[in-house]
Protein backbone atom coordinates (compact mmCIF):
# COMPACT_ATOMS: atom_id res chain seq x y z
CA UNK A 1 0.00 0.00 0.00
CA UNK A 2 1.02 3.50 -0.61
CA UNK A 3 -0.35 5.68 2.12
CA UNK A 4 0.37 9.38 1.67
CA UNK A 5 -0.08 12.64 3.66
CA UNK A 6 -0.98 15.86 1.91
CA UNK A 7 0.22 18.11 3.80
CA UNK A 8 0.33 22.32 4.18
CA UNK A 9 -1.55 25.41 5.08
CA UNK A 10 -5.12 25.96 3.99
CA UNK A 11 -5.26 27.09 0.42
CA UNK A 12 -2.22 25.17 -0.85
CA UNK A 13 -3.60 23.24 -3.01
CA UNK A 14 -4.07 19.96 -1.33
CA UNK A 15 -7.60 19.15 -2.57
CA UNK A 16 -6.38 20.72 -6.54
CA UNK A 17 -3.78 18.15 -6.31
CA UNK A 18 -5.05 15.31 -4.51
CA UNK A 19 -7.56 14.74 -7.10
CA UNK A 20 -4.63 14.73 -9.72
CA UNK A 21 -3.09 11.79 -7.77
CA UNK A 22 -6.27 9.94 -7.28
CA UNK A 23 -6.34 9.65 -11.38
CA UNK A 24 -2.52 8.85 -11.50
CA UNK A 25 -1.83 6.56 -9.15
CA UNK A 26 -5.43 4.88 -7.82
CA UNK A 27 -5.37 5.76 -4.15
CA UNK A 28 -8.79 6.60 -2.01
CA UNK A 29 -8.82 10.32 -1.35
CA UNK A 30 -9.69 11.29 2.00
CA UNK A 31 -10.56 14.70 2.70
CA UNK A 32 -11.59 15.10 6.48
CA UNK A 33 -12.51 18.85 5.41
CA UNK A 34 -14.75 17.72 2.73
CA UNK A 35 -16.61 14.78 4.93
CA UNK A 36 -17.48 17.74 7.79
CA UNK A 37 -18.69 19.63 4.74
CA UNK A 38 -21.25 16.62 3.83
CA UNK A 39 -22.29 15.57 7.52
CA UNK A 40 -22.64 19.24 7.95
CA UNK A 41 -24.96 19.58 4.00
CA UNK A 42 -27.07 16.89 5.81
CA UNK A 43 -27.44 19.13 9.14
CA UNK A 44 -26.57 15.52 10.85
CA UNK A 45 -25.43 14.96 14.61
CA UNK A 46 -21.50 15.20 13.57
CA UNK A 47 -22.33 18.16 11.40
CA UNK A 48 -23.63 19.88 13.30
CA UNK A 49 -21.16 19.54 16.10
CA UNK A 50 -18.24 20.20 13.60
CA UNK A 51 -20.16 23.72 12.64
CA UNK A 52 -19.41 25.49 15.25
CA UNK A 53 -15.98 24.86 15.36
CA UNK A 54 -15.27 25.53 11.32
CA UNK A 55 -17.09 28.73 11.46
CA UNK A 56 -14.47 30.08 13.85
CA UNK A 57 -11.71 28.43 12.36
CA UNK A 58 -10.85 25.73 15.03
CA UNK A 59 -9.97 22.53 14.92
CA UNK A 60 -12.84 20.00 15.69
CA UNK A 61 -11.95 17.60 18.58
CA UNK A 62 -9.56 14.87 17.60
CA UNK A 63 -11.87 12.33 19.27
CA UNK A 64 -14.77 13.40 16.40
CA UNK A 65 -12.39 13.74 13.53
CA UNK A 66 -10.19 10.30 14.38
CA UNK A 67 -13.26 8.44 14.36
CA UNK A 68 -14.93 9.69 11.15
CA UNK A 69 -11.42 8.93 9.55
CA UNK A 70 -11.43 5.30 10.85
CA UNK A 71 -14.80 5.02 9.68
CA UNK A 72 -13.98 5.92 6.15
CA UNK A 73 -10.94 4.18 6.03
CA UNK A 74 -12.67 0.87 7.19
CA UNK A 75 -15.68 1.31 4.73
CA UNK A 76 -12.70 1.11 1.81
CA UNK A 77 -10.49 -1.54 2.79
CA UNK A 78 -9.84 -2.65 -1.04
CA UNK A 79 -7.73 0.22 -2.24
CA UNK A 80 -4.46 0.92 -3.54
CA UNK A 81 -3.73 3.33 -0.64
CA UNK A 82 -5.09 6.29 0.49
CA UNK A 83 -4.00 10.05 0.28
CA UNK A 84 -5.14 11.91 3.41
CA UNK A 85 -5.70 15.48 2.96
CA UNK A 86 -6.12 17.66 5.43
CA UNK A 87 -5.29 14.85 8.71
CA UNK A 88 -3.38 14.50 10.47
CA UNK A 89 -4.07 17.94 11.92
CA UNK A 90 -2.20 17.91 15.29
CA UNK A 91 0.30 15.08 16.65
CA UNK A 92 -2.64 13.61 18.42
CA UNK A 93 -4.13 12.61 15.20
CA UNK A 94 -0.85 11.94 14.04
CA UNK A 95 -0.08 9.03 16.77
CA UNK A 96 -3.79 7.76 16.25
CA UNK A 97 -3.22 7.71 12.62
CA UNK A 98 -0.05 5.79 13.25
CA UNK A 99 -1.39 2.82 15.16
CA UNK A 100 -4.52 2.90 13.08
CA UNK A 101 -2.37 1.87 10.37
CA UNK A 102 -0.09 -0.46 11.76
CA UNK A 103 -3.30 -2.22 12.77
CA UNK A 104 -3.88 -2.61 9.76
CA UNK A 105 -0.62 -3.75 8.72
CA UNK A 106 0.48 -0.73 7.25
CA UNK A 107 2.01 2.54 7.89
CA UNK A 108 2.38 6.32 6.10
CA UNK A 109 4.71 6.18 3.28
CA UNK A 110 5.59 9.90 2.83
CA UNK A 111 3.86 13.24 4.05
CA UNK A 112 4.40 15.92 1.16
CA UNK A 113 3.86 19.68 2.05
CA UNK A 114 3.30 22.07 0.15
CA UNK A 115 5.06 25.18 0.81
CA UNK A 116 2.89 28.77 0.59
CA UNK A 117 3.24 31.85 2.43
CA UNK A 118 0.53 33.38 4.08
CA UNK A 119 0.20 36.27 2.20
CA UNK A 120 -0.24 34.02 -0.52
CA UNK A 121 -2.92 32.07 1.72
CA UNK A 122 -4.90 34.81 1.99
CA UNK A 123 -5.25 35.89 -1.43
CA UNK A 124 -5.89 32.84 -2.71
CA UNK A 125 -8.69 31.62 -0.25
CA UNK A 126 -10.52 35.33 0.02
CA UNK A 127 -10.66 34.39 -3.85
CA UNK A 128 -11.75 30.51 -3.47
CA UNK A 129 -14.22 32.02 -1.36
CA UNK A 130 -16.07 33.58 -4.09
CA UNK A 131 -17.31 30.38 -5.58
CA UNK A 132 -16.81 28.19 -2.48
CA UNK A 133 -19.97 29.55 -1.07
CA UNK A 134 -17.64 28.04 2.25
CA UNK A 135 -18.23 30.67 5.36
CA UNK A 136 -14.52 30.10 6.78
CA UNK A 137 -13.65 31.38 3.23
CA UNK A 138 -15.03 34.58 3.40
CA UNK A 139 -13.58 36.27 6.13
CA UNK A 140 -10.00 37.68 6.57
CA UNK A 141 -10.04 37.50 10.12
CA UNK A 142 -11.42 33.48 10.42
CA UNK A 143 -8.51 32.82 7.50
CA UNK A 144 -6.31 34.27 9.59
CA UNK A 145 -6.76 32.16 12.36
CA UNK A 146 -6.90 28.92 10.33
CA UNK A 147 -3.15 29.99 9.45
CA UNK A 148 -2.41 30.61 13.42
CA UNK A 149 -3.90 27.12 13.73
CA UNK A 150 -1.63 25.55 11.28
CA UNK A 151 1.47 27.20 12.52
CA UNK A 152 0.77 26.26 16.16
CA UNK A 153 -0.72 22.88 16.10
CA UNK A 154 -0.32 21.75 12.83
CA UNK A 155 2.98 21.95 11.60
CA UNK A 156 4.25 20.06 14.64
CA UNK A 157 3.40 16.99 12.57
CA UNK A 158 5.53 17.74 10.08
CA UNK A 159 8.61 17.64 12.55
CA UNK A 160 6.75 14.25 13.88
CA UNK A 161 7.18 12.54 10.20
CA UNK A 162 10.78 14.21 9.52
CA UNK A 163 11.93 12.42 12.56
CA UNK A 164 10.58 9.05 10.70
CA UNK A 165 12.19 10.50 7.73
CA UNK A 166 9.11 10.82 6.12
CA UNK A 167 8.24 14.04 5.74
CA UNK A 168 9.59 16.66 2.60
CA UNK A 169 8.56 19.81 0.95
CA UNK A 170 7.76 20.82 -2.19
CA UNK A 171 7.30 24.22 -3.37
CA UNK A 172 3.67 24.81 -3.73
CA UNK A 173 4.20 28.02 -6.21
CA UNK A 174 3.60 27.61 -10.14
CA UNK A 175 1.54 26.03 -12.40
CA UNK A 176 -1.26 23.32 -11.16
CA UNK A 177 0.91 21.37 -13.74
CA UNK A 178 4.14 22.01 -12.87
CA UNK A 179 3.33 20.87 -8.72
CA UNK A 180 1.95 18.00 -9.70
CA UNK A 181 4.90 16.89 -11.72
CA UNK A 182 7.08 17.73 -8.29
CA UNK A 183 4.62 16.02 -6.20
CA UNK A 184 4.37 12.70 -9.17
CA UNK A 185 8.52 12.59 -8.72
CA UNK A 186 8.23 12.06 -4.53
CA UNK A 187 5.38 10.14 -5.32
CA UNK A 188 7.26 7.52 -7.36
CA UNK A 189 10.31 7.38 -4.75
CA UNK A 190 7.70 5.79 -2.65
CA UNK A 191 5.48 3.82 -4.87
N1 LIG B 1 -11.25 20.67 10.07
C1 LIG B 1 -10.82 20.07 11.23
N2 LIG B 1 -10.16 18.88 11.17
C2 LIG B 1 -9.92 18.26 9.99
C3 LIG B 1 -10.35 18.87 8.79
C4 LIG B 1 -11.01 20.08 8.86
O1 LIG B 1 -11.03 20.59 12.33
O2 LIG B 1 -9.33 17.15 9.99
C5 LIG B 1 -12.02 21.94 10.14
C6 LIG B 1 -11.22 23.15 10.53
O3 LIG B 1 -12.09 24.02 11.21
C7 LIG B 1 -10.83 23.75 9.17
C8 LIG B 1 -12.07 23.48 8.33
O4 LIG B 1 -12.56 22.23 8.84
O5 LIG B 1 -10.54 25.11 9.25
C9 LIG B 1 -11.84 23.38 6.83
O6 LIG B 1 -10.91 22.37 6.58
P1 LIG B 1 -10.40 22.01 5.12
O7 LIG B 1 -9.31 21.01 5.27
O8 LIG B 1 -11.51 21.67 4.23
O9 LIG B 1 -9.87 23.39 4.59
P2 LIG B 1 -8.56 23.72 3.85
O10 LIG B 1 -7.52 23.70 4.92
O11 LIG B 1 -8.34 22.64 2.81
O12 LIG B 1 -8.80 25.06 3.24
MG1 LIG C 1 -8.89 21.28 1.38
Amino acid sequence: MTNLILFGPPGSGKGTQAEKIVNEFNLLHISTGDLFRYEMGNNTPLGQEAKSYIEKGELVPDEVTIGMLKNKVNANPDVNGYIFDGFPRNVNQAEALDEFLQGKRTEVSVLISLDVDEDEIVARILNRGKTSGRPDDNDESIIRNRFEVYLNETSPVFDYYDKKGKSVKVKGIGSIEEIFNRLCDEINKVC
